[in-house]
């Protein structure tokens, strides 16, 4: 079996290290500019420098029998030519749906999910209007190109509205967001293989920082039983009504008790790498084995886990020693609030895993000092964000 990846970052990595002792065999298509580190080693990479007829595109990535994504920022025309050759998982037509922010809000609310209120602009000073509909707080968010909180810009009143319409920020495309005032944020993953079985993770509390998830949490400590049975079923419906071939992961936010859909990510999420120690099978096997068309793994849990993200910091030593520690390191170079890796920390009961958290945040948080003095008061912020008991 052989298996092409668009994208060279960790999440391809993360896919073809579970795959390798599956005997699956991978390549890797990069964009021109793109860094291929976290894929050194792992199989050959072709890079999308120039156009290439399909056929030929297929032959350079060595005959694939699978095409799969580790971002959703793809060109789906070229994944609609490629499929004409071998299967592309999930497919163009999914993926085209949600690479757009406002797209995937049509789709989201086809579906009957409920999202935050969002008017779409083209242009800034639309921004008024959209404020008009929506009230402040609001954030706008570029429909394509974003990740981690990138093109993004939370507006908080008129003179910020301004200060944003007068700045050199250029916008074609954007959804401007009414701003939630949310209790927690939780994330779903489920997973669809080619015969239609649909497995589903246990759901994962996360936090942010700045916009970048900073810690995952699995099972949310406090999360009631009826949302959970809500989330599991709002996953498992999306997946079979669109034929949905792979792991599809679902970011939310709980309103009042209720949950509301912040985005789709079509793939394999940095919130379910607590699943590589803390499930039976993790996520990137289990994507692996969907688009392959094995019986998918257990999503069983095994005890409470936390994945707390490596941003711009090398692990401390004394933290990955710990023997419940695993340490999962995606060889980049170090750049100031980079992921640069992530370590799963597993325990039998919640105290433990919360206790465990809080020694290995302030661990971090001293480690991200020395590097970045800078960022103390942030670091700090979330230690006590999470440490603290609700
Ligand atoms: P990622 O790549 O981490 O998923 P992203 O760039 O796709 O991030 P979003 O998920 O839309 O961006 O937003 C990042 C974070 O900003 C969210 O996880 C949440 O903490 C906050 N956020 C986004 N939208 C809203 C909203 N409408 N109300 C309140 N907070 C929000
Ligand atoms: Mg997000």
């Amino acid at each position: 079996m052989h298996i092409a990846i668009f994208g060279c970052g960790q999440l391809a990595r993360m896919l073809a290290l579970a795959g390798w002792p599956m005997g699956i065999r991978f390549s890797f298509i990069a964009d021109t500019e793109e860094d291929t580190r976290c894929v050194e080693g792992l199989g050959a990479v072709l890079r999308l420098s120039e156009k290439k007829a399909p056929h030929v595109l297929f032959e350079e990535l060595g005959k694939p029998d699978v095409i799969t994504i580790e971002k959703e920022s793809v060109n789906t025309a070229i994944l609609r030519e490629l499929s004409h050759f071998c299967s592309v998982a999930p497919n163009a037509e999914i993926l085209w749906q949600v690479q757009n922010r406002a797209r995937q809000k049509e789709f989201l609310n086809e579906y009957n999910i409920p999202t935050a209120p969002y008017v779409r602009i083209q242009q800034k000073p639309q921004l008024a209007e959209a404020v008009k509909v929506l009230g402040y707080p609001v954030i706008i968010k570029s429909c394509e190109q974003g990740y981690d909180g990138q093109q993004q810009w939370r507006i908080h009143n008129d003179g910020e509205a301004n200060a944003f319409i007068n700045s050199m920020v250029e916008i074609t495309d954007a959804i401007v967001e009414k701003m939630l005032a949310f209790s927690m944020e939780i994330s779903v993953l489920g997973v669809r293989n080619t015969k239609g079985e649909i497995a589903v993770y246990e759901p994962s509390e996360n936090h942010h920082r700045n916009g970048v998830l900073s810690v995952s949490i699995s099972p949310p400590p406090t999360l009631s039983a009826e949302l959970k049975i809500e989330l599991k079923s709002m996953v498992t419906e999306l997946l079979r009504r669109c034929n949905y071939v792979g792991l599809l992961a679902i970011e939310c936010f709980v309103v009042d008790g209720k949950i509301v859909v912040n985005e789709l990510a079509p793939r394999t999420h940095n919130s379910g790498h607590w699943t590589q120690n803390g499930a039976v099978c993790n996520q990137f096997e289990n994507h692996l084995r969907a688009i392959c068309g094995k019986t998918l793994g257990s999503t069983a849990s095994l005890g409470h886990c936390a994945m707390i993200n490596l941003l711009g910091c090398d692990a401390p030593d004394e933290l990955i020693s710990w023997p419940h520690a695993h340490l999962h390191w995606y060889n980049k170079k170090l750049r100031p609030g980079r992921k640069m890796g992530h370590i799963n920390l597993l325990q039998e009961n919640s105290n433990e895993l919360q206790d465990d958290l809080s020694h290995a945040l302030q661990m971090l948080s001293s480690e991200q000092n020395k590097l970045h003095a800078h960022e103390k008061s942030s670091g700090n912020a979330i230690v006590r964000q999470i440490v603290e008991p609700r």
